[in-house]
């Protein structure tokens, strides 16, 4: 188990759903949060509730992260662990009734997505890897990225939103295997239906239809468990490279 006692930890998409709950759960260990949104206001609330750092940032925006990752160097030091959860959902057909996609955006949500998560990802490895290894093994860190079940079985409408996840997929192996020679790993969740407020706004038939679909346990999964899930992975150092599905054993149908 790793000590996160005095650690920093970045969590991006820290005020709301998955980031917020494994924000506060880094933080109930003794880690030192940063909490990066492009919502301040919610990255204070959440902050305020663990004594964390708030700020606000776009992940898909170079500057802007290296600006807020210099202040969390500033304030409480460079992160060992680092959570990317910000992201954004966006249906749209290929070819619909008002015409073809829109190129902006497919784009959009590829820049938050996918671009977001890598840009915070070469940016945080950076100062990282300039740490002094904390373990025998020589570990300086890990970074755990956020995808979808929609990489694999993305349903109609989605064609945006799995091109990014799918990417986020496809990402941490390379990134794991650059990354090692730095004792820095690099893991991906694939969480199913989590009651976070993108799946609490839908209606509640909607809300049923889709628990419905999950073989067991039927139910959303909880923004605690994929937390739970986070620290599991901070803490076993075996896992590198690797994509977990967070699912309740759920395949998408295609709508
Ligand atoms: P959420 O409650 O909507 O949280 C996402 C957070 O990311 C929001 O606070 C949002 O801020 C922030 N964000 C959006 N764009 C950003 C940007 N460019 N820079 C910085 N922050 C940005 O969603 P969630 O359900 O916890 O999702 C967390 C991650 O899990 C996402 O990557 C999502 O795609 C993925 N996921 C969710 C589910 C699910 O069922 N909930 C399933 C599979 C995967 P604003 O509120 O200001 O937009």
């Amino acid at each position: 188990m790793m000590d996160l006692n005095g650690v920093t930890a970045l969590v991006t998409g820290a005020g709301s759903g998955m980031g917020a709950a494994t924000a506060k759960a880094l933080a109930k260990r003794g880690a030192r949060v940063a909490i990066v949104d492009l919502n301040l206001e919610s990255a204070q609330q959440t902050a305020d509730s663990i004594n964390g750092l708030a700020l606000g940032a776009d992940v898909s925006s170079g500057e802007s992260v290296e600006v807020a990752l210099q202040q969390v160097v500033n304030e409480l030091g460079a992160p060992r662990v680092v959570v990317s959860c910000a992201g954004i959902a966006a249906a749209s057909r290929i070819v619909g009734r008002e015409g073809p996609h829109e190129l902006d955006l497919y784009q959009r949500v590829i820049n938050v997505n996918l671009v977001g998560t890598f840009n915070v990802l070469r940016l945080t490895a950076e100062r990282m890897s300039a740490l002094d290894p904390v373990s025998d093994s020589g570990a300086r860190g890990v970074i755990v990225n956020t995808a979808s079940v929609a990489a694999y079985d993305g349903q109609i409408g989605q064609a945006a939103y799995s091109s990014s996840k799918g990417g986020v997929v496809a990402l941490t192996l390379p990134a794991a295997r650059e990354l090692a020679r730095f004792g820095i790993r690099v893991m991906t969740v694939a969480p199913g239906l989590i009651a976070t407020p993108m799946l609490l706004d839908m209606p509640d038939e909607v809300q049923q239809s889709l628990a419905g679909q999950v073989p067991f346990p039927q139910r959303f999964g909880a923004p605690e468990e994929y937390a739970d899930l986070v620290l599991h992975i901070v803490d076993n150092e075996m896992l590198n490279g690797e994509v977990i599905r967070f699912d309740g054993a759920i395949r998408l149908q295609p709508k």
